[in-house]
C-alpha cells in the first residue's frame, strides 16, 4: 500500500498541516501489468480511481477536500486515465493483431 502526502489546511487544528492518504502503488501495478501481458491495466485503472480523503497527521481527522485539491485531483485523474486508456487500446490492438 502506497501513501501520498500533501500540505493541507486542517479546520480542527486551524492551521496548515501534513496530511496523508492511501494511494495507488503504481510500481506494483506496472509489474502486474507486465506479468499478465497487459490484462492488469483495467484493474490498475479502477484502483487509480479509488482515493480516500486526506487525513490530518496531527489530529487524525479526515479533511474535507478544498477546491484546489479537487482541481488538482481532477487533472491528475484525467492524465492517469488517458495514459491507461491509451495503454489498454494498444494492448487490445496488439492482441487483435495476433489473432
Ligand atoms: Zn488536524
Amino acid at each position: 500500500m502506497a501513501f501520498e502526502e500533501s500540505s493541507e489546511f486542517c479546520k480542527y487544528c486551524n492551521r496548515q498541516v501534513l496530511a496523508h492518504r492511501k494511494g495507488t502503488n503504481h510500481i506494483l501495478h506496472l509489474l502486474l501489468t507486465v506479468f499478465t501481458g497487459g490484462l492488469w491495466l483495467i484493474m490498475w485503472w479502477i484502483c487509480s480511481k479509488e482515493k480516500d480523503n486526506w487525513r490530518c497527521t496531527v489530529c487524525g481527522q479526515e479533511m474535507e477536500p478544498t477546491i484546489e485539491a479537487l482541481t488538482k485531483s481532477f487533472y491528475l485523474d484525467l492524465v492517469t486515465s488517458i495514459v491507461l486508456l491509451i495503454l489498454i487500446i494498444v494492448f487490445i490492438w496488439q492482441a487483435v493483431k495476433l489473432l
